[in-house]
């Protein structure tokens, strides 16, 4: 049985503290006589009152209830949303703390869960990659339908971990046109009397709207998802969102399941085109409603050129690109390489990948549809492939370990590892660094702003083998 003494603090007892730390989300950590507390919504040098919410033997949540004396990292936050929505975290932190948390973060995990030392560490990371203007950098966002409490439609974003609708067309992160297309589709539903859909009975029409825009194109596409078949009166709405310059295709597509899950499977072009085309540094891209594209641009180039740069390709390379989606990156590459082999788990993306391949008139990239952790391997004993550059980018989980095991046999010279999750990162590199390679440089992008994610691009180069202190198998 649990012994209430033992707790130090209790729920609804209120704190004083200074916040002179932050959690891998953002969340700020104040002590008092070495009693950590995390407090949402707190800036680093912040003296708060706050309220605890839940007591735990060695630390404690609490809610911040007001902010003493503001750290001089403070700032305003652009969106009045910012503490109950979901989407950002760091909006009252100056952009520069951000950036400077976002790399300590990934300097953290390669210490904490990678095993690398400071010293290192220091002499590898580069300095971390910000954006000039880090709000509306978004080219994608889905925005659910819904109702407030006094019955008026809304839409907005879900209030953090919840699925309650904060009434918002106005969100910082996202293309300005969001806003109009928006109050279009507010109205029109009024007017016509369309309903949203209600996620507690699975009754209602409208779902969710998502909206892309190609940043260099300026190309728009509308997708309507809804929980029937059609939309009543829907050329009023189609006539109102046609006048939105760049408007190039809306689409319906189809969800009556009773799911998290926003997209159906089915897209049915209701005007204009299916797919809207993007380009990221000289090559073009096509989206459809259904595939992966990056979200910011500005800062997805980037990577992409770093990773290249790592790579140092100079034309005769053979090069595997793992969990490779539309192929973007394995594009970007093959413009240097003798050849580029990508591998993904999704089928439609590697048909997208293949498309834009000839789109971008590439001859020499070849694509496999299946798991980076079967593939290669299976490839490696049946045809002996060959690497001397690998590049991954894999989702957060990272990298399976036969797929590491396997590149390790494979010996390439250089691995261009790209990670949206720094943690996972510094489990793999702990593996490759333990058998015959060695971290080279590390750099820290942030591709988004107000948010606690970072990605980080990292080179590995595989270690001489008469400086190689642990045997590779
Ligand atoms: N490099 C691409 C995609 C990165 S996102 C880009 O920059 O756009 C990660 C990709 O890995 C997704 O497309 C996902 O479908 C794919 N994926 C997830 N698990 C995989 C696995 N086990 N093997 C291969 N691909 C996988």
């Amino acid at each position: 049985m649990k012994k209430k003494e033992n707790a130090l603090y209790e729920k609804n007892q209120m704190i004083r503290v200074e916040i002179t730390d932050m959690g891998t989300e953002g969340e700020g950590i104040g002590k008092i006589d070495g009693f950590p507390f995390f407090i949402k919504d707190t800036v680093i040098g912040d003296v708060v009152d706050a309220k605890v919410i839940k007591a735990k033997k060695n630390y404690a949540y609490a809610r911040l209830e007001k902010v003493v004396t503001p750290s001089s990292f403070r700032v305003e936050p652009k969106c009045k949303f910012a503490r109950s929505c979901g989407g950002c975290q760091l909006q009252a932190m100056d952009y520069q703390k951000q950036l400077e948390f976002k790399n300590n973060k990934v300097k953290n995990n390669l210490m904490r869960i990678g095993g690398f030392s400071k010293e290192l560490l220091d002499s590898v990371m580069e300095e971390p990659v910000g954006m000039e203007e880090p709000f509306y950098y978004r080219n994608k966002a889905q925005f659910p339908f819904g109702y407030d409490k006094e019955g008026n439609i809304i839409t907005g974003f879900y209030a953090g971990r919840t699925h309650s609708i904060i009434s918002n067309t106005d969100c910082a992160l996202g293309v300005k046109e969001n806003q109009r297309i928006l109050e279009i589709i507010l109205d029109f539903m009024k007017q016509e009397g369309v309903s949203a859909y209600r996620e507690e009975t699975g009754e209602g029409l409208m779902r969710h709207v998502l909206i892309r825009k190609g940043f260099s194109t300026g190309q728009i596409m509308v997708c309507l998802i809804i929980n029937g078949e059609k939309i009543p009166a829907v050329d009023r709405l189609i006539g109102r969102l046609t006048q939105i310059e760049g408007m190039t295709g809306i689409s319906l597509s189809i969800n009556k399941e009773r799911t998290n899950v926003i997209m159906g499977t089915d897209i049915r072009l209701l005007w204009g085109k299916e797919r809207i085309e993007d380009t990221i540094g000289d090559l073009t891209f096509t989206i459809s409603p259904l595939s992966f594209f990056q979200v910011n641009p500005i800062q997805t180039e980037r990577i992409y050129k770093q990773a290249l740069e790592y790579a140092a390709l100079t034309g005769n390379e053979t090069v595997w690109d793992l969990y490779c989606g539309i192929g973007t990156i394995s594009l970007f590459l093959a413009r240097k390489a003798k050849q580029v082999y990508g591998v993904e788990i999704i089928p439609q993306a590697i048909e997208d990948a293949v498309a834009n391949a000839d789109r971008n008139r590439i001859k020499n990239a070849e694509f496999f549809v299946g798991k980076a952790e079967e593939v290669l391997p299976q490839k490696y004993e049946s045809e002996g492939i060959y690497a001397d550059v690998i590049v991954v980018d894999p989702p957060r989980k990272g990298c399976d370990e036969e797929c590491l095991k396997t590149m390790v046999q494979m010996q390439p010279e250089r691995i261009v590892y790209v990670s949206c999750d720094s943690a996972t990162l510094a489990r793999d590199l702990s593996y490759l660094c333990n058998n015959g390679y060695e971290l080279k440089k590390v750099r820290a992008f942030d591709n988004f702003p107000q948010s606690g994610h970072v990605e980080t691009v990292v080179l590995l180069s595989k270690v001489m083998v008469n400086s190689r202190k642990k045997k590779v198998f």
